[in-house]
């Protein structure tokens, strides 16, 4: 248990991730909803490992055993009967003598030995096709999570959706599909130790305007549920048991962030055009059918990224042709006749499905994500592509692929595409048969590349967030890097530069959909360097706009000049934070 609450303030600085300041109790969660901590232990240490597994199957065996008494009493005995699947996993011997070699022969802890053998059971149950066999992978992972929860001396999971009182979450980690369920009602804020701006995490937090930290070492350990905390999301600040003094201080920020927010309000019907008359594609960026409301409402003009991949997760089943073609179809009938562009299932990296058992990866960034995994498995490809294209029929629909790296993949996802085409005209079905499609830039070798792709597209969207990541190797999720990732860096702009100045040759459009686009720092260097469209989360777009509107595009192409001109990640970034504070102070005024 961690140390009970200290009396005293007690700051814990991280990375801020989504802006706004709350305060209330913290609830600390269990670590199942957390990366499995992974280390080595020493021969004389394997003995305590094998007793500490010991000690968590008996704990978690009385827990199973009580949860069922209390199921078979208030439902009846055959639910009831649902948990000896549960108490069998206890018993598997051939599984605990395997965990225990591990932990013997690799000299690793319990808990990484038990979920690395769990998982290679559950996913081998998982892809055999029969039912029963598939409901047994699900019954492992629950038991091993309650094992590895019981390892850690944490309490068990609870269920997000149905807090009693509103709270300050505090995890070692968050996966973006627990925080894609996160209500803003009972969700205050949340702070995490692991993760980077632009893990998705972080991005589905500023979608929700939950304000976040991340990066927070040690919080999940010295924090307690119940201790009362402020959170603040501008400069990734937790403060337990604030004072007096620290309250009235964040008092003033709170109202000076709420005359901010009015007068974003009175841009938001107003147009992206900068001081010298140069209109901006100002759109957002989605993860549900149910954004299209919020996007209307953040003044941007239509989609420039649906990120498909939260229609997919979250659930027991794919969804069909049809459920997708409805949420598509709903999104274009809302913003019609504004833009749509949706992103083929970029699946993988830090997104996993929990019906689809795809395999641990050592580097899933690097691995099976995106459009590798849709170019092989064609089915589930071919199902979204027709759910697209029926959906273009009723409005302003574009398509773009993720994690393009060169003209194969492209080429191939193109042949996907007019089969599908070729099925739907077959069958009578309308779809925009001058349906436009475009790329993400988002790994080098695109950019690279960007010549040949651009002959056969008809938009680029530069994902930053991955091409930082990839260009200066720096894991977009972890804490420990964060300071090498770098938008400013100068491989970065060139890159930027190298993809606007070949997508112009060819004549296509292009824009940024990264989280830089959602940055008001960055934006006069982005349209400087010559970019057509920002697309940012719906909270974002009004001070991006705020900002577009107080600039020249002249001196914007002065900034990316110096930029391009200048050597240092640091140096550009000041210039930049210093003409974005000149020409619009009050944005910045939440900032210690
Ligand atoms: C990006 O990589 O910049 C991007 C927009 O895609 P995602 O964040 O979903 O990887
Ligand atoms: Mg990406």
């Amino acid at each position: 248990m961690p140390e009970l609450p200290q009396k005293g303030e007690n700051v814990f600085r991280g990375i801020p991730v989504s802006a706004g300041v709350c305060r209330g109790k913290i609830l600390v969660l269990g670590r199942s909803h957390a990366a499995v901590p992974h280390y080595e232990v020493t021969v004389a240490q394997t003995p305590e490992e094998i007793s500490r597994l010991e000690k968590a199957l008996v704990v978690t065996r009385q827990q199973i055993l009580d949860v069922q008494r209390k199921v078979s009493a208030s439902m009846g005995a055959e639910e009831g009967g649902i948990f000896d699947a549960h108490l069998l996993v206890l018993e598997d011997r051939t599984l605990l003598d395997e965990v225990i070699r591990n932990i013997e022969e690799k000299k690793v802890n319990a808990e990484y030995a038990f979920h690395v053998v769990a998982e290679k059971y559950a996913t081998s149950l998982a892809a055999i096709e029969d039912d029963y066999l598939r409901e047994r992978a699900t019954d492992m992972r629950d038991v091993t999570a309650r094992i590895l929860d019981n390892l850690s001396g944490r309490q068990e999971e609870v269920d997000l959706k149905k807090l009693k009182e509103p709270c300050i979450i505090i995890a070692y980690d968050l996966t973006p599909s627990t925080t894609a369920q996160l209500d803003r009602k009972t969700v205050l804020g949340f702070a995490t130790e692991v993760g980077g701006r632009t893990s998705h995490t972080a991005i589905m937090a500023r979608s929700l305007r939950i304000p976040a930290v991340v990066g927070l070492k040690g919080v999940s350990n010295e924090l307690a549920t119940g201790q009362y905390a402020l959170l603040d999301g501008f400069n990734g600040v937790v403060i337990v048991n604030p004072t007096d003094q620290t309250l009235f201080e964040y008092g003033q920020i709170i109202r000076k962030q709420v005359t901010l927010e009015e007068k974003l309000r009175d841009v938001q019907a107003k147009p992206a055009v900068t001081l010298d008359g140069h209109r901006i594609t100002l759109s957002a960026n989605i993860e549900q059918a149910s954004d299209a409301e919020e996007v209307r409402a953040s003044g941007a003009e239509g989609v420039g990224l649906f990120r498909t991949e939260f229609l997919f997760i979250n659930r027991e089943k794919l969804p069909t042709e049809e459920e997708q073609y409805q949420a598509y179809r709903h999104v274009a009938a809302a913003l019609k006749p504004q833009p749509i562009v949706i992103r083929t299932l970029d699946l993988g990296g830090d997104k996993f499905l929990s019906h689809l058992q795809v395999p641990t990866e050592m580097n899933p960034f690097l691995g099976w994500r995106a459009i590798r995994y849709c170019l092989q498995e064609k089915g589930v490809f071919r199902s979204q592509l027709r759910a697209i294209l029926r959906a273009s029929a009723e409005g302003n629909i574009k398509m773009m692929y993720p994690m393009i790296s060169g003209l194969d993949e492209l080429n191939q996802a193109n042949a996907v595409v007019e089969t599908c085409k070729a099925e739907l005209r077959a069958e009578k079905q309308p779809f925009d048969q001058n349906l436009e499609i475009g790329a993400m830039i988002e790994i080098p070798s695109a950019v690279l590349v960007a010549d040949s792709l651009a002959r056969r597209l008809k938009f680029f969207s530069l994902g930053t967030n991955d091409l930082i990541q990839y260009t200066l190797a720096v894991d977009r999720m972890n804490e420990k890097v964060a300071h090498l990732y770098e938008p400013t860096h100068p491989a970065i702009l060139r890159l930027i530069k190298a993809t606007v100045d070949a997508a112009k040759k060819a004549g296509l459009w292009v824009g940024v959909c990264g989280e830089m686009a959602g940055d008001p720092v960055l934006t006069a260097l982005l349209l400087g360097l010559g970019v057509d469209e920002l697309s940012a989360a719906p909270p974002l777009v009004p001070p991006v706009k705020f900002l577009i509107r107080r600039l020249k595009l002249n001196e914007a192409k002065q900034l990316a000049e110096f930029a391009l001109g200048c050597e240092s990640a640091s140096e550009i970034l000041c210039r930049c934070q210093a003409f974005a504070r000149d020409i619009a102070p009050s944005l910045f005024e939440g900032k210690i």
